[in-house]
């Protein structure tokens, strides 16, 4: 059964339908039964749990955002709440759903031809196929809208792709990776799905990340890597298609940081009321109060923002801007939340088994990506005074 999370105060989540919160309280649990209890140890030794991937698909967490494979009809807060859900319990584990399903399933379906999104969107779904989402580069990141040096050149049927990749999320054992290129000839961006089985496609595995150490992120090289022009994103004509992906991702990494912080502060909250100094549990202190009640507010307010940029993204009125600031402003609070959390826990803030270390350590790169802080500011800056500040 569904009951409102202590850390929802404000009870943003009595707006679901009853058959949402079913699926919600679902989730939750065999979050917290099959996954709280591995998942420090695979953040140590930096692997990810895969056998999680078919279950997470049975609980319909990969199908519920797209048409050809929704069982019910689904609001865009439910979808946040999901990803709210994943990453209270582990934020790696929520960035493979957010590559998974919205950076690879979502470039198809906002992206693909018809025919596309019905061979791709029910695989991608049930798990069967795994994706990634390459954009960036080793030299170019936040630049990536302009910068990109991987080339396309089309041959006959077919397109040669040369170049490299940095940072790509799911990719050390992705079946498919969405390729994001530079066509020669027009000089465009264009997005190509490539099959990781190809020849000339390889992808290493980046070491010694103090970040998100369960989700596995790889540096890629495409060494004259032939693609179908029936693999080529039909309707991913310029940077533009590419940010249209990013504007609903940045939506889902901003929801991401409200589960994050709501992570750190519920084992800071579990764990003051069991600490004891000064003879008593550190609970009762007032400094103590206030680290809980300041983050309680950080998440509060985020909620409310998230909320408002879901009913936004329903009613088709959300523009670029819009996600860029919440997903600038939410990544911050987390940022600070992670921190009082973790202080709140003194020395075991820094320690996996008291759980607060792992949101602390991985709030870093859920900051830097799906656009920095400074680029995501930026967006705003354009849209709020008319100046691009970055070109
Ligand atoms: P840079 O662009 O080199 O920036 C360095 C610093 O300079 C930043 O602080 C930045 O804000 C600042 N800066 C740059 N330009 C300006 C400017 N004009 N004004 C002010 N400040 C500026 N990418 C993918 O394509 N697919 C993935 O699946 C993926 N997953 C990722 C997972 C993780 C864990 C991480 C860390 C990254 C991932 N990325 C992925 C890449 C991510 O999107 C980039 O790291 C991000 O866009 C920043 O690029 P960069 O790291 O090259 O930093």
């Amino acid at each position: 059964t569904f009951e409102t999370l202590a850390s929802d105060f404000y009870d943003f989540e009595s707006a679901l339908s009853d058959q949402e919160k079913e699926a919600v309280a679902k989730l939750r649990a065999w979050l917290e039964s099959e996954v709280r209890p591995i998942i420090g140890d695979y953040w140590e030794r930096a692997e990810f749990p895969k056998q999680i991937v078919k279950p997470l698909a049975d609980l319909g967490v990969l199908s519920y955002a797209w048409d050809e494979t929704k069982p019910f009809e689904n609001s865009a807060l439910f979808r946040g709440f999901l990803a709210v859900e994943l990453a209270r319990v582990d934020a790696s584990v929520g960035t493979f759903v957010g590559v998974q399903n919205g950076l690879a399933t979502g470039s198809i379906s906002i992206c693909g031809s018809k025919e596309q999104r019905e061979e791709w969107i029910p695989k991608l779904a049930a798990g069967e196929v795994i994706g990634a989402f390459g954009l960036t580069e080793p030299l170019s990141g936040s630049d990536s809208a302009q910068g990109l040096r991987t080339t396309a050149k089309r041959d006959g049927d077919s397109w040669v792709l040369n170049g490299q990749k940095r940072w790509i999320g799911n990719a050390t054992f992705s079946d498919i990776t969405i390729i994001w290129a530079k066509d020669v000839e027009d000089g465009q961006v264009k997005g190509f799905i490539v099959p990781t089985s190809t020849p000339g496609y390889e992808a290493t595995k980046i070491e010694g990340k103090i970040s998100l150490r369960a989700v596995q992120n790889a540096d890629i090289t495409l060494t004259d890597v032939v693609v179908p022009e029936s693999l080529r994103l039909q309707n991913a004509n310029s940077f533009k298609d590419t940010a249209k992906v990013l504007r609903a991702t940045r939506a889902d990494v901003a929801w991401a940081a409200v589960g994050t912080a709501i992570g750190a502060y519920e084992a800071a909250v579990k764990y003051s009321q069991e600490r004891i100094q000064f003879g008593k549990p550190i609970a009762s202190h007032q400094l103590i109060q206030d680290l809980l009640v300041k983050s309680l507010g950080n998440i509060t307010a985020s909620i409310a923002m998230v909320k408002r940029v879901s009913e936004m993204q329903e009613a088709g009125t959300l523009r670029d801007e819009h996600a860029a600031l919440a997903k600038a402003f939410c990544t911050s609070r987390m940022r600070e939340t992670v921190a009082w959390c973790r202080e709140a826990l003194g020395g075991n803030g820094i320690v996996l088994d008291y759980q607060a270390a792992r949101y602390f350590a991985d709030a870093e790169a859920l900051y830097s990506y799906e656009g920095t802080r400074e680029m995501n500011t930026l967006i705003v800056g354009r849209a709020i005074t008319g100046k691009a500040a970055f070109v």
